[in-house]
């Protein structure tokens, strides 16, 4: 097991945010959060990077408790985030993005360096002395994933990738993170379903802060019920 999350309270202020989600990722599982706008997907990942901690419940990370440890730990332990609004350095080139991200090489797996990345990337080898703000909508997803790889992440979460880009690049970006199956395990939040469905194993579908149903993506995609309530746009 790679990811546990237990029955985890999360609070914003007074507001009752997650209300007993719990869930778990497999290693090398690509496993995907599905759900309307404001379902809760953003907070779930942000409670397991340690920015919202749950108030009553627990996340174990490879089976130890990360939970309440600081930011800064949960990403040395082994958990990459990227963000829904990316947060790359605009002013800082590619090559200066990636380098700012590195962290040291995990014992046992292939360490991610600017020079991996520009040849697993050859988009970003081509783009390596631009300017992080002079990038497009794609351009700059594509970055945040690789800088996220840059420490060497045993579990990545991606929040909304293909948010606002257009069919090809969504297309593109599916094969990018397709790719990174069997190096990592992932947690990916979407509201685009057809995206997610085809690229992840499993997936939980969350309303209101709690956890509808979960299963197979082929056992989701058939529930007409499901997409009707948690999925239509
Ligand atoms: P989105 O697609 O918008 O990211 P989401 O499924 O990720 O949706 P969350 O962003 O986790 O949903 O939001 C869950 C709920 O928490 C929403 O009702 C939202 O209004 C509320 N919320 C989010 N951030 C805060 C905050 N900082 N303070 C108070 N309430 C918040």
């Amino acid at each position: 097991m790679s990811l546990e999350v237990l029955d985890i309270h999360v609070y914003y202020g007074d507001s009752y945010i997650l209300q007993g989600v719990s869930l778990e990722v497999y290693e090398k599982e690509i496993v995907c959060l599905l759900g309307r706008n404001g379902a809760g997907k953003t907070t779930t990942m942000r409670s397991i990077m340690g920015f919202a901690p749950p108030k009553r419940g627990e996340i174990r990370f490879q089976g130890r408790v990360v939970s309440g440890r600081p930011v800064h730990e949960i990403v040395r332990s082994g958990i990459g985030y990227v963000p829904e609004d990316r947060r790359i350095f605009p002013a800082l080139t590619v090559e200066e993005n990636l380098e700012v991200a590195m962290l040291p090489p995990r014992p046992g797996k292939k360490p991610w360096t600017p020079e991996r990345v520009f040849e697993e990337f050859p988009l970003l080898a081509r783009l390596r002395k631009k300017r992080g703000g002079e990038l497009s909508g794609g351009e700059q997803q594509l970055l945040a994933i690789a800088r996220a790889l840059m420490g060497n992440p045993l579990f990545l979460l991606l929040d909304e990738p293909c948010e606002g880009l257009a069919p090809v690049v969504v297309e593109f970006l599916g094969e990018v993170i397709s790719g990174l199956k069997g190096d990592m395990a992932i947690l990916l939040a979407e509201q685009n379903a057809r995206f997610a469905f085809s690229v992840a194993d499993r997936g939980y579908v969350m309303e209101k802060g709690r956890v509808q149903c979960h299963g197979p993506v082929d056992q989701l995609q058939a529930d007409k019920d499901i997409h009707q309530r948690c999925l239509a746009v």
